[in-house]
């Protein structure tokens, strides 16, 4: 297996995860809250989901 970035689970996210499935606990929350949500307003720069 290899060490690949994966993209955050979460589908307005643009971030990448080394664990786990989220890049974050905004994330986590947003895709059990509103999974279809068009916007992410997770902590990092350079996500593509802010607004
Ligand atoms: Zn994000
Ligand atoms: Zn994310």
């Amino acid at each position: 297996m290899s060490h690949d970035p994966k993209k955050c689970a979460h589908t307005a996210c643009s971030c990448t995860v080394t664990e786990g499935k989220y890049c974050s606990q905004y994330c986590e929350d947003a895709a059990k809250i509103a999974p279809t949500a068009i916007a992410c307003h997770c902590p990092h720069n350079g996500c593509e989901g802010k607004l």
